[in-house]
């Protein structure tokens, strides 16, 4: 349970960091609250020879507004999120969901740039990402570019990041003012990444969903944006046979392991599950 060595780098400002990792090539991994890689390289499920902290890069913290859209630095801790009053006011979602991240002790530490970057299909954030429709800041050798989070997710651990890119900084549209949101996440006690787990936003008129946007997490090498799901709901009044068509379609693009959260299918079955629940939440809140 110790790591193997290495050499430990703390650049100061992001054009330090990125001219670190394209110096140091592969053998470099950006640290960021060290609650995924750490433990990957206690198990040496991760090797780096050199570790680039991002930790005294203070420009990549906190969360401002600026017109409609509101960017979220990537070394901001999910702790710092759950305290933000502007993301409890324009985006509480994601208050939400990083209530449901592990536990105080990880938050404090860990980021939401490392949440979205890792590739973890168990990491809750990145399918609350897409389906807020987000997109990321990305700084490398090369300068920068933005990523739209529904395209940065390939595979397990395999993100749009090019080596030696770090994310800086999460942009997002914040929702209309009176906008339903809910995550609902299943898992097998306090703590625990999850079994399955759904994102939604929406906003009704009072009769009938007018936009409805849906995540799915853990259910695939990749989180995911159930499009479809979220187009079946648009116009309906939630009635129980259509948001019975939209939990089908969203079971329908799932493709879970079937590991110690259980079979594929019953994880396959518990996204619907979390989504027909997500969509009653989100429902009842669009309605105040
Ligand atoms: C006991 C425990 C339970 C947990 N439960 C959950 C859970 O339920 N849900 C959940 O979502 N997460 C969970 N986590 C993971 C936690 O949220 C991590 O903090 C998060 O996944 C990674 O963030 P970090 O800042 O710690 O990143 P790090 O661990 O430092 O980095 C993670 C990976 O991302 C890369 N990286 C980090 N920052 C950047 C960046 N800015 N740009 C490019 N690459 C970067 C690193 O090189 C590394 O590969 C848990 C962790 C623990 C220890």
């Amino acid at each position: 349970m110790i790591p193997a060595s290495f050499t430990y780098h703390r650049p100061t400002s992001v054009p330090q960091a990125v001219a670190l990792l394209a110096e140091l090539g592969d053998e470099a991994r950006p640290l960021a609250g060290g609650h995924s890689l750490i433990p990957m390289m206690k198990l040496r499920l991760a090797v780096p020879a050199h570790l680039v902290d991002l930790s005294a890069l203070s420009e990549l913290r906190g969360v401002r507004q600026q017109g409609s859209e509101i960017t979220i630095g990537a070394m901001t801790s999910q702790h710092d999120l759950i305290g933000s009053q502007l993301i409890a006011a324009k985006l509480p979602i994601l208050r939400e969901t990083a209530l449901l991240i592990a536990d105080p002790q990880v938050r404090y530490v860990g980021t939401l740039g490392g949440n979205v970057a890792n590739g973890d299909p168990g990491n809750d954030m990145p399918a609350v990402m897409m389906c807020l429709d987000a997109s990321y800041a990305v700084a490398g050798a090369r300068g920068e570019r933005r990523i739209a989070a529904r395209k940065f997710y390939h595979g397990a651990y395999f993100t749009a990041l090019e080596p030696g890119e770090i994310v800086t900084a999460i942009h997002l549209t914040a929702p209309p003012e009176r906008h339903g949101y809910a995550y609902e996440k299943l898992k097998r006690k306090v703590g625990d990444y999850a079994t399955a787990a759904a994102a939604v936003v929406l906003t009704h008129d009072g009769t009938k969903v007018t936009a409805c946007s849906i995540g799915l997490t853990n259910v695939a090498e990749t989180p995911l944006w159930a499009e479809e799901a979220g187009r079946i709901l648009v116009g309906s009044s939630l009635d129980p046979s259509t948001v019975k068509r939209a939990t089908a379609a969203a079971e329908a693009i799932t493709a879970p392991a079937s590991d110690n959260r259980g079979p594929a299918a019953y994880r396959t079955r518990m996204a619907g599950v979390m989504l027909a629940r997500a969509l009653v939440r989100a429902a009842a809140r669009a309605a105040q």
